[in-house]
């Protein structure tokens, strides 16, 4: 039986044509009804994927702390807008909050808007963040530019469809999803626009696979736009390449297995990575400051995750019984080693941060 989604876009399709890989990305993930992130609650250990602010609370208090120093560095501005793009359950939020509250004056000056297409995942922010003077917003252009804003992403940009594109005696293909001879969805490939081709690098090679992201490019350069116009500075975090690359990412994620793409479509989490030097010419053109782009371990190390992570134990040992201790303890360096070791989340996940020319900032971190 194919999926509702499924069926809905078959039916798309044999209206009118073949759709992008890009508009399927945007359906599955964010159709009104039926979309992955519309439909239900994808994280954690019972849902499809596990992300860092909810492996542990070490990770949105280095996000918080990140966040201090720059607003110090910035002047300690009153009022100023604390934005996140794509909050999840609102961990990380509420992590950073937590932190804030030990920083005199930053909860008092931060206004906090959120930026979340699904309203079932608004919801569980609602309850993350009760007590919190917090607005909500379904798209970015829906949050005022009224001052100073300090921007943050985690495995945001990865949920923003891509196109996919490759040369060939033909021309330029993009990939497309079409009907087969059963009725079922395919992946094929038909001419690519203009608008897509103007988006890839310089030097190409026949028959590869090239991904270009226009949603991405959009959320970069209107967060750019904001920070040129407003001041601050923007911190996201993500999955991919610090060089382009090419090649095929886009993967489907059910139950923290990988599956495929055509398969349940509207039950997996649809990704795809992050190609960060594009990201980072594209702001750096926008009159953006932006340091080279780092690995989420030495960012969170520069941080003083190591540490933190330290005190946490230290505290478990004084306040629990020895044998209860013990378990926290490893629980917290299981966390520590999932954050920043190589083979795990420490080396595939980048930091890409920029920031306005108007204050004499030096991010920490980079
Ligand atoms: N930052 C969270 C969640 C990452 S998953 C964490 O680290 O746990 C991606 C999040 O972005 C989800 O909350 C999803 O609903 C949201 N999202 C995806 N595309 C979006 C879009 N175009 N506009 C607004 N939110 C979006």
């Amino acid at each position: 039986m194919p999926s509702t989604l499924e069926q809905f876009l078959l039916t798309q399709i044999r209206e009118k044509g073949p759709i992008s890989l890009g508009s399927f990305m945007g359906h599955a993930l964010s159709h009104p009804e039926y979309g992955y992130y519309s439909a239900g609650d994808p994280f954690g250990v019972e849902g499809d994927f596990t992300t860092a602010p909810e492996i542990s609370q070490m990770f949105g208090e280095m996000i918080g702390a990140w966040l201090i120093d720059i607003w110090m560095q910035m002047g300690q501005p009153a009022p100023f807008a604390l934005l996140e793009l794509g909050p999840g359950r609102g961990t990380l939020m509420a992590d950073i909050l937590r932190v804030a509250k030990g920083a005199p004056g930053f909860l008092d000056a931060a206004q906090i808007h959120l930026v979340e297409m699904s309203p079932l995942l608004q919801d569980k922010q609602k309850q993350a963040l009760r007590g919190y003077g917090v607005q909500w917003h379904t798209h970015l252009d829906d949050v005022p530019e009224e001052g100073p804003v300090l921007i943050i992403g985690n495995e945001f940009l990865d949920a923003l469809p891509v196109e996919q594109l490759k040369r060939t005696e033909n021309g330029w293909q993009k990939r497309v999803i079409q009907a087969s001879q059963n009725g079922s969805l395919e992946l094929s490939w038909g001419d690519a626009e203009q608008a897509l081709i103007s988006l890839l690098p310089a030097k190409t090679q026949s028959n590869e696979v090239y991904e270009v992201s226009p949603a991405r490019h959009n959320f970069a350069l209107k967060c750019a736009g904001m920070i040129r116009k407003c001041t601050g500075a923007a911190l996201f975090l993500d999955y991919g390449y610090i060089r382009r690359h090419h090649g095929d990412t886009v993967q489907a994620v059910r139950a923290h297995k990988f599956v495929d793409v055509l398969d349940k479509v509207g039950e997996s989490d649809l990704t795809a990575h992050i190609d960060f030097e594009t990201l980072r010419t594209l702001v750096e053109e926008q009159d953006m400051r932006v340091p080279p782009v780092v690995t989420q371990r030495a960012f969170l190390r520069t941080l003083g995750i190591d540490h933190r992570a330290q005190m946490l134990k230290n505290a478990a040992l004084k306040q629990f019984p020895h044998h209860v201790a013990r378990q926290k303890i490893s629980q917290i360096d299981a966390a520590l080693d999932r954050l920043t070791a190589p083979d795990q989340m420490g080396d595939l996940f980048k930091v890409f941060c920029f920031y306005s020319h108007a204050n004499q900032m030096s991010p920490a971190g980079f």
